[in-house]
Order: structure tokens, then C-alpha cells, then sequence
């Protein structure tokens, strides 16, 4: 136990210590130096797709992934064909995407907001943080559940898209179970045979329908990324989980935490483009880690 408390002084003393990073693996003491420095404090989450991982939908980026190339925005936005090809794969695969649920990471936060978590800035489409109940979200990368012209700008239901398209396409086969590897974060599963898929457009103008998701290659909208740089701002510590931080559109925020001089923790499976700059580091997964960090807080 004295060794254990031990520890304990040893994390603090190190979280204290800003701007020198320190990476350790998912031990009591370490969860107990971050719930050391959440408590009686205000903070912000910044989330990425390991905290999904769990809910059955997979990681670009993390350690189990499997590399695939997203559609760029211009790819997108450029061609008939791009544009049937990413509706085919998207058609096949949201019935798994729209079926997922929350797992015990995106409910451990949603609780969390009894202990100082002002709220959570996500770089995932997928809902999950709301469907848990987290009442402040700011989907960063849009919302995959969410269709948007891009003629009129009208936003209508995905739902409502895919019975749309199962009216002029072959049914899907209830048999078909993607796996893994054909199946994006976004909603993009592998289609082989997308050059006969039917597209429809806008219910109002017959516009072309896009996901209301930030593609590669795309702009986050000015007025969301200065919400969520409020959010930050209003926050005294900032904890990073489940992102590699591999794109600017996250890492942005740690860099102006730091910048203001206040902490940044980072938990994540691997190694992050902010682990230099963070206070601390816990190499482990989100849904464990953050179980052990709400027993420790809300105790
Ligand atoms: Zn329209």
C-alpha cells in the first residue's frame, strides 16, 4: 500500500511538472494522478476513434488497424463515380454503423459530468458520446447519421436516405456480416459492385447528397472549431483519449492548452503526436481506464 502511495506522489510530482512528459502504462497510480489533478477542477475531452474501437467500430489509426484510404473531399465532390462508389459502401455498411452502441468509455464520461467534465469535443461520427447521454458534444467531423446538400444545404436523415435507396437498388442481403476490415469508421464498407449502384438526390432540389461528415481534404467549419476552442479554453486541464493525434484538426487543441500553460493528460493504445507535449500519458484503453478513473473520482 505504502509503495503503491508511493507511486502515487511520484505521478503527481510529475503531473505537476508541465511540459515534461511522462508515458506509463495503466496502473492504479497512474489513474489515481489523473483523477489527482481532474478533482475540483473543470475539463474538456478531446476523443478519437480508440474510444469507439469498442463498440465494434474500428480504428484508422491505432495499433489494430487496418490501413485504408479515405475518399478525399475533392474526390468526393469531383465525380459521379466517387460519389456512387462511397453511397454503395456506405449503403452496405450502415446498418452496422447505425446499430452500434455506446460502450462503458462513452458511459463513463457521460457520468463523468458530475465530476468536473465540462464537456466532450469528438472527432468521431458516430453519436456515440450523445447516445450515452454526455449532454455537451461538439461533433468536430460532423455526424455520420446526418445527410447534407450540397446544392440547397438542406440536412435530412441518413435513416431516411437509406430507405430512399433500397428502393432503387437490389436489397441488401440480411446474410451479409462485414467484417472488420471492409468496414471504415465512417460508415464506408467495401463494395465490389458499385458501378451499378443508383444514386438519389435531395429530397427538395435533387442536389447531390453528401454525408454531414468532414471528409479528408476538407475544412472543418470555422464556427465549430471555435466553439470547440471555447470549450478548451473554459477547461484548467484537457484529457485526450483514444486519438493518435495524427491530424492537425485534434492536435491543434493540445498545442493551445499548452500554450495557455495548463495540462494536458493523454490515454491512448500507442504512441500520439502529443505525447511530448503532454503532462501525462497513459499507454492503455479508454473503456478500462476511464472505469477505474469514475471509481476513483465519484467515489
Ligand atoms: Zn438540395
Amino acid at each position: 500500500m505504502a509503495e503503491v502511495n508511493d507511486q502515487h506522489e511520484y505521478f503527481v510530482h510529475v503531473v505537476a511538472s508541465r511540459y515534461r512528459s511522462c508515458v506509463t502504462v495503466a496502473s492504479p497510480a497512474a489513474v489515481a494522478a489523473v483523477a489527482a489533478l481532474l478533482r475540483g477542477r473543470t475539463w474538456a475531452a478531446l476523443t478519437g476513434a480508440g474510444i469507439s474501437t469498442d463498440s465494434g467500430i474500428p480504428d484508422y489509426r491505432g495499433p489494430t488497424s487496418v490501413r485504408a484510404t479515405p475518399m478525399q473531399y475533392s474526390e468526393f465532390v469531383g465525380s459521379l463515380d466517387a460519389q456512387r462508389r462511397y453511397w454503395a459502401r456506405s449503403y452496405l455498411g450502415w446498418h452496422r454503423i447505425s446499430n452500434a452502441q455506446p460502450n462503458a468509455g462513452h458511459r463513463v464520461l457521460a457520468d463523468l459530468e458530475l465530476a468536473g467534465l465540462a464537456g466532450v469535443i469528438t472527432q468521431n461520427v458516430d453519436g456515440l458520446h450523445s447516445a450515452a447521454g454526455s449532454r455537451h458534444v461538439i461533433n468536430l467531423h460532423g455526424d455520420i447519421a446526418s445527410v447534407v446538400c450540397l446544392e440547397c444545404g438542406e440536412r435530412s436523415a441518413r435513416s431516411e436516405l437509406q430507405r430512399r435507396l433500397a428502393k432503387v437498388n437490389q436489397p441488401l442481403d440480411e446474410s451479409l456480416v462485414l467484417e472488420h476490415p471492409e468496414l471504415r469508421p465512417d460508415g464506408d464498407a467495401v463494395a465490389r459492385d458499385w458501378q451499378h449502384f443508383q444514386l438519389v438526390g435531395c429530397a427538395y432540389c435533387a442536389g447531390r447528397l453528401k454525408p454531414d461528415v468532414v471528409f479528408f481534404g476538407e475544412s472543418v467549419p470555422k464556427w465549430r472549431v471555435e466553439e470547440a476552442y471555447a470549450f478548451v479554453e473554459r477547461a484548467d486541464v484537457l484529457l485526450v483519449l483514444g486519438s493518435s493525434l495524427a491530424v492537425m484538426s485534434g492536435l491543434r487543441f493540445v498545442r493551445h492548452q499548452v500554450k495557455r500553460q495548463q495540462p494536458v493528460v493523454i490515454i491512448n493504445r500507442g504512441p500520439t503526436r502529443g505525447d511530448e507535449l503532454a503532462s501525462l500519458k497513459i499507454d492503455g484503453g479508454c473503456s478500462e481506464t476511464l472505469a477505474e478513473l469514475r471509481a476513483t473520482l465519484l467515489a
